[in-house]
């Protein structure tokens, strides 16, 4: 059955995965993006999926936002909680900014997003809500207090959450990607990557499909006995 999906973070990288691989699953997908209208313009072309611009870290735009989207598109039965940004450096010189900006977009966007759709999710008996987390949460990154500790707080939030959902038939599980070959990744120095490469079991980097496929099966119907949990799609980087 096709239901209503919002990707964040949806039109590059991981998100576009996962909005072409819900499409291909019969879901009418929402691709929301931050601010790059030349990807999201192109985006679209290529894949009759609309965009839509808001900040998630911003609460009144995603409400407003969502309500946009259920208003033109039917209530929203499914969530991706994509969307994320980097700002890495070692403590003693990440800004106040820096934390901020990641825990407001990574963890609060997950947070905001919830609000603006949990509530009908609940009301109406189904839902799939799956948050995008990373290995780093789980295991800590040299130079990233800001987005290990956010993403850590949304495996948390996740669980949290799935306690409320159990019984309303809306489950709530979070991805923590290992290194996906996409734009957030080319950013790290080569030197650094070979190195992360060097310890990944399989020998490669991640492809952003691979994290789609995950997401498939947690807003399937077949998913429906899985909640709470955190589904670690890393090559066997780390085994948690
Ligand atoms: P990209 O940097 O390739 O894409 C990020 C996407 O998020 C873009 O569509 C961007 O929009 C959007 N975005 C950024 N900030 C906001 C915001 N404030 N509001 C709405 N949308 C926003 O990221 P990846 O595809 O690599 O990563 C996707 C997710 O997976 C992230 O949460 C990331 O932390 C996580 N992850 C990635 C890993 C990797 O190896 N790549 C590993 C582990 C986790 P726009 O194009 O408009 O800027």
């Amino acid at each position: 059955m096709g239901r209503v999906a919002i990707v964040t973070g949806g039109t590059r990288g991981i998100g576009e995965a996962i909005c072409k691989r819900l499409q291909r699953q019969g879901h009418t997908v929402i691709a929301n993006y931050a601010g790059n209208e030349e990807k999201a313009r192109a985006f679209t072309e290529a894949t009759g999926i609309p965009a839509r611009r808001w900040d998630v870290g911003d609460y009144e735009a995603t409400q407003a936002g969502c309500a946009a989207v259920a208003e033109e598109f039917g209530a929203v039965d499914i969530v991706v909680n994509n969307a994320g940004i980097t700002r890495d450096g070692t403590l003693h010189k990440m800004s106040f900014e820096d934390w901020n900006d990641v825990m407001r977009i990574n963890l609060g966007g997950c947070f905001n997003m919830a609000k603006a759709t949990f509530p009908g999710m609940r009301e109406r008996g189904w839902g799939r809500i799956v948050n995008i987390g990373s290995i780093n949460g789980q295991a800590g990154q040299y130079g990233q207090v800001n987005y290990a500790a956010a993403k850590s707080g949304i495996h948390g939030f996740t669980k949290a959450l799935a306690q409320e959902g159990a019984k309303f038939g809306v489950t709530v599980n979070a991805i923590a990607p290992g290194y996906i070959d996409t734009d957030m990744v080319a950013a790290v120095p080569a030197p650094v990557l070979e190195k992360i490469v060097a310890k990944i079991p399989v020998g490669r980097l991640g492809m952003a499909e691979e994290i789609a496929r995950g997401v498939a099966f947690l807003t399937s119907e077949n998913g429906g006995f899985m909640t709470g949990s955190t589904m670690s799609i890393n090559g066997g980087q780390h085994m948690y």
